[in-house]
């Protein structure tokens, strides 16, 4: 809750007028205690996760097979819309129940590495470069956690529920085990814990982590995504390649980047698949020319 409950008083305690975006967050979070702007992640993660793969759903039940088979990197696996309903459905009750209880009993340790909630807010570049420590943060750590979940005992009892779809459309992205949701859940918070940010960029973060998350799990590769543009972003493709092989896979575990991959040797098996359908579409041409 903000120590003061009028423009004039978070004017005269910051020695400035407020920009619109600060006069609006004080209207909004004046009078909410910081728990509560705290769990609206788990809204925010539901609504994200509800809205953001619908139009990717929608294109793959809608548009004929002759449209989206070219962009689909598994064309051969198709989902029905009961299956697409069923991973919505079964995904929306794990992330309600996991993400809430962990947003009620985590707030402490929030409040305890500083993420703050009063004014004034943090600027475009302040933001973007949290966001950048967070993103190199997850995929560390995420890289590491995956490795794990991939030993026997770490995929037969937890990660295979993730792996449930060798051809991943984008309501399976966080479609896991509850203890895998709980988990994962170290990897996004250790970068705020390590770089305390405002609450907005918080959010801010989970909803970018997430939709990566969606986007990495859409099983399509449109041509001209601008995530084509991030060095080293491993994108739709090289998370496909880790779904496809399923739980034998010792390849592909970072979850934004492609480096731990390559400085661990994990690449290995994704970087022969290319080599070789590379190799095969030579032969091809060559043969029809
Ligand atoms: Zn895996
Ligand atoms: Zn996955």
């Amino acid at each position: 809750m903000l120590p003061y409950a009028t423009t004039a008083g978070a004017e005269a305690a910051l020695g400035r007028a407020l920009t619109g975006a600060e006069a609006a967050w004080l209207r909004y979070s004046a009078s909410v205690p910081d728990h509560l702007l705290y769990c609206h992640n788990v809204a925010i993660l539901l609504v994200i996760y509800t809205l953001a793969p619908l139009p990717l759903a929608l294109f793959e039940l809608l548009t004929p097979r002759a449209v989206t088979s070219p962009l689909k990197l598994q064309p051969r696996t198709r989902l029905s819309p009961a299956a697409f309903l069923r991973c919505y459905f079964d995904t929306a009750r794990v992330l309600l129940l996991t993400v809430g209880m962990l947003s009620i009993v985590s707030f402490p340790v929030v409040k305890m590495v500083g993420i703050r909630t009063g004014l004034p807010l943090p600027s475009l570049g302040e933001a973007a470069a949290q966001m950048a420590v967070y993103l190199l943060v997850e995929d560390y750590l995420g890289y590491w956690i995956h490795r794990l979940l991939h030993t026997k005992w770490g995929y037969e009892n937890i990660h295979r529920v993730h792996h449930e779809f060798s051809a991943p459309v984008g309501y399976a992205a966080p479609c896991a085990h509850w203890a895998e949701v709980l988990i994962l859940g170290v990897p996004s918070f250790t970068g705020p814990a390590i770089v305390p940010c405002h609450i907005t960029t918080l959010w801010l973060w989970f909803v970018v982590r997430h939709i990566e998350a969606i986007e990495i799990h859409s099983g399509l590769d449109f041509p001209f995504n601008p995530t084509r543009l991030i060095p080293f972003y491993g994108g739709a493709e090289f998370h496909d390649y880790h779904h496809r092989v399923g739980g034998q896979s010792q390849s592909n575990f970072s979850s934004v980047f492609t480096f731990c991959d390559y400085l661990y040797g994990t690449d290995k098996g994704y970087k022969y698949h290319k080599a070789s359908i590379a190799k095969l579409k030579t032969v091809l041409q060559r043969s029809l020319v």
